[in-house]
């Protein structure tokens, strides 16, 4: 009874912050785009966590316990605070802002009807100097409930739609390192 209401006012703040942002125009002064920026992060973050198209893993895929879970850096971007890195093998600790293009192009992926997990955000192991660390790239290894693979039959037209919406990398499976994930990078 109350979750359709809820999802219907969140849905609405989502709108009237980007008629905002739109209004406020394309260049973005450093003093009002701040203020602006924390808020729809929020406002996306938020949206995103009732998102029933969006998973988000609770766990890493190495099997290490922190508070930098794909889950973690959402809730985390929702109270308005930098997102946790991992602190293990090559992940270099601290925090960072989550991307607001990338928290855009995650919540027009539901809106062009995919759904997928997320595994990791700005926490997880990558390599050295990975753009997970700073908070613009994250990690898929489920597109419309199917394990990402090289025979997955929808990984053509999500990767696609992830560099129409502004992406400027998506790797998959043929790719060394990312035979059963997604990465997408803005
Ligand atoms: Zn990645």
């Amino acid at each position: 009874m109350i979750r359709p209401v809820r999802t219907g006012s969140s849905l609405a703040v989502v709108c009237l912050v980007l008629v905002a942002a739109w209004t406020s125009g394309a260049c973005s002064s450093v003093s009002v785009g701040s203020f602006q920026s924390v808020s729809l992060r929020q406002t996306l973050a938020h949206s995103l966590l009732r998102n029933p198209r969006v998973g988000l893993a609770n766990f890493h895929v190495s099997g290490r316990r922190d508070q930098a879970t794909a889950l973690d850096n959402m809730q985390q971007a929702e109270r308005g605070t930098r997102s946790l890195r991992s602190s293990y093998q090559r992940a270099p600790g601290g925090s960072v802002y989550l991307d607001i293009q990338m928290l855009w192009g995650m919540h027009y992926l539901t809106k062009a009807g995919w759904s997928y997990r997320v595994t990791e955000l700005a926490g997880g192991s990558h390599s050295k100097k990975s753009s997970h660390y700073r908070g613009v790239a994250f990690d898929v290894d489920y597109i419309n409930g199917v394990k990402v693979g090289r025979g997955n039959p929808h990984l053509k037209g999500f990767m696609w739609k992830c560099r129409q919406l502004g992406a400027r990398e998506v790797k998959g499976p043929g790719t060394p390192g990312h035979s059963s994930h997604v990465h997408v990078e803005w």
